[in-house]
């Protein structure tokens, strides 16, 4: 599946949003968006008023944006949502966050989703003892991740080992540092998620 390839801070000054695509870099003063908050471009420092219409469009490229998803995929997911049962801004958010590359970012595997994604494609990481190396698998409650033989002998491995008890994990996962594995313990809540943009924006925008 083809993605985005371009200079992924420009989304961030676009968007007017720190959506944490780079990791660590993210939380330095060396993030672009904390030196030049505003969009790039000789015209961006003009003010402009943006149309209800626009603010939509916004909200709904945050949320592409903040998974790494191309269009083609993102409205494949906004159907699924209209298609279940529950409110469909939060249905659409959690579709998301249950994707492989996402949940190996949570479980502090990666610094970002970007990167989970490049271990995922590169065969290191493992669901239920099995290697599963495309990043839009849908992970399942009480469903294992892990590494495989493969992604345990690499490099990123050690320096994961060594940090991973360090970073926050969010309630509905469970990490065993020792084994190097995370469980989904349950759904993941609105709270859980803190997303950066508003899930019934999103909606508005699409149902239209
Ligand atoms: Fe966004 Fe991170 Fe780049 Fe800052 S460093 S602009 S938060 S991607």
């Amino acid at each position: 599946m083809a993605r985005y390839r371009g200079p992924v801070c420009r989304i961030c000054r676009r968007l007017a949003e720190k959506l944490y695509l780079k990791g660590e870099k993210c939380y330095t003063p060396r993030c672009p968006f904390e030196r030049r908050p505003y969009a790039p471009g000789r015209r961006s420092m003009r003010r402009r008023k943006v149309s209800d219409r626009g603010l939509q469009l916004r909200e709904k490229q945050k949320a592409r944006s903040a998974y790494g998803l191309l269009e083609r995929q993102f409205r494949r997911y906004y159907r699924e949502a209209v298609r279940s049962k529950g409110i469909t801004g939060e249905d659409l958010l959690c579709i998301m966050e249950m994707r492989l590359d996402n949940v190996v970012y949570r479980l502090g595997f990666a610094d970002s989703r970007n990167q989970a994604r490049q271990l995922v494609l590169h065969g290191h990481i493992s669901v239920n003892g099995h290697k599963a190396d495309i990043p839009s698998h849908v992970i399942k409650v009480n469903d294992v991740i892990g590494w495989t033989a493969r992604g345990a002998k690499s490099g990123i491995f050690q320096v994961v080992k060594e940090q991973v008890a360090e970073r926050s994990l969010p309630s509905w996962l469970s990490l065993d540092g020792g084994q190097m594995t995370g469980r989904v313990l349950s759904l993941p809540t609105m709270e859980d998620i803190g997303a950066k943009f508003d899930p019934a924006t999103v909606v508005e925008y699409y149902s239209r």
